[in-house]
């Protein structure tokens, strides 16, 4: 057994992070944790479109962090990561706050990319956190009370972009003339089969305009403007909203560390290059030999889960394993009360298939209880509905 002379700190409470604190605690109870995140709410990202079209609330989907972690006995502190100092094994936080540290996690997600493109930061509104959707809201009520038809650009052909486009669509009627600007030849590129046809029929049906082949150039007040085989087209537009990538969100570190498309490069036990009781998992970070997988909250849970284990074998001074991610499948909604799911080898779309994945998100973490399942309480007590899915798909993320 190895001497624990400091909590196990973990910095970013989002999906990796909720769940190796949960998890580890749950393997032993003992263990003193810090979870530190510079936010006081957990951010459930994949309801985020239920929460903008109102078929969830704001307190459902995101909980208070003090409230769940003081619940299990970890110790949660709200702050801000500023710099590590590896070589000290020190943390500096905003106001100067200074924690070392012996094992640490850092899980600090994602941020939207805009590449440098001329305008975006500037003229695009953005889907990545509370803040984002409540700007997004807002803009979208005050545009809801104009009354000419606004012209909306997602730029983004991936889930983000077709979900929003869907939900906006449904929410607003014939409020907005949508477009969708995806740079590659088709929408949902790197989904699944079922998934692309199901959400393609969606933006059909809803008269969304979709641009393929097309990168967007600038952006401005008032213009969209990008180029495609035709050349380059310019446009009006009333609101942009960018989709179209996310980058690390890791500005508390200097190059220091080898990273691999701004993500930093780790083994499949997570560690950190020169650093081993320093680990990095979700968004964040990309596994040797496994640079494929996606930018998921099914991802970052797996993980979390898997360096729980390896931390407490840790611990008990026994060896790693290595971790092996298990696709369990994709889940996109589609509109108000639709969605479409592919997993293990099950198909579903439309209204049984938005409340299994309002099901299976509401028991994706049990210990996020209260809050989460009386969002999804109403179908939590329709368990003939999904009793077929889970059968087959009790470990589906
Ligand atoms: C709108 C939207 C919909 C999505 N839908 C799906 C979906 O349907 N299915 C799916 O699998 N994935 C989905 N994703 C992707 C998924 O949410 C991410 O892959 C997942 O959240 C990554 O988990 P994470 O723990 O790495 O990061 P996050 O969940 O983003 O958590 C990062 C945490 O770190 C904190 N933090 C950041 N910087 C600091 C700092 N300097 N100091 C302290 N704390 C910090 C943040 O406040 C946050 O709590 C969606 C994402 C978005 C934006």
């Amino acid at each position: 057994m190895k001497l624990i002379q400091k909590p196990i700190v973990i910095v970013g409470a989002g999906f990796a992070g909720m769940t190796v604190a949960l998890s580890l605690k749950r393997l032993n109870p003992s263990l003193p944790i810090l979870v530190v995140d510079s936010e006081s709410k957990f951010v459930f990202k994949p309801l985020m479109y239920e929460v903008l079209s109102k078929e969830i609330r704001m307190w459902e989907f995101a909980p208070e962090f003090s409230n769940i972690f003081s619940d299990v006995g970890i110790t949660f502190l709200r702050n801000c990561l500023k710099k590590i100092k590896f070589n000290e094994k020190i943390l500096e936080f905003r106001d100067d706050l200074q924690i070392s540290y012996q094992y640490l996690v850092i899980c600090t997600g994602s941020v939207p990319n805009c590449f440098s493109i001329k305008g975006v930061d500037e003229n695009c509104y953005f889907f990545n956190n509370i803040n984002d959707l409540n700007k997004l809201k807002s803009i979208l009520e005050k545009s809801n009370k104009s009354i000419s038809r606004l012209k909306l650009f997602i730029v983004g052909g991936g889930p983000s972009g077709v979900e929003i486009a869907c939900k906006i669509n449904d929410i607003y009627k014939d409020k907005f003339e949508i477009n969708i600007v995806e740079r590659s030849n088709e929408i949902l590129s790197k989904n699944k089969i079922f998934n692309r046809e199901e959400a393609e029929k969606a933006l059909e049906m809803r008269q969304i305009n979709v641009f393929l082949n097309s990168i967007v150039k600038e952006v401005s007040e008032q213009k969209i403007s990008f180029s495609n085989n035709a050349g380059i087209t310019n446009l009006d537009q009333d609101i942009v909203i960018w989709t179209a990538g996310v980058k690390s969100n890791l500005s508390y570190l200097d190059n220091e560390i080898p990273r691999m498309n701004g993500r930093l490069v780790v083994n499949d036990k997570f560690q950190i290059e020169n650093n081993m009781n320093c680990f990095a998992i979700g968004d964040i970070s990309i596994i040797k030999g496994m640079e494929d997988l996606p930018l998921t909250a099914q991802v970052a849970i797996q993980e979390g889960t898997h360096l729980a284990r390896n931390l407490e074998l840790l611990i008990q001074d026994k060896d790693l394993l290595p971790f092996k991610f298990q696709d369990n499948g994709e889940m996109i909604s589609l509109g108000i009360g639709k969605a479409s799911i592919s997993a293990l080898g099950i198909t579903l779309a439309g209204k049984l298939a938005f409340e299994v994945r309002r099901f299976i998100y509401a028991s994706k973490l049990p210990d996020l209880g209260k809050s989460l399942k009386s969002a999804t309480s109403s179908i939590l007590n329709k368990k003939s509905i999904v009793n077929h899915f889970f059968q087959k798909d009790n470990k589906s993320d």
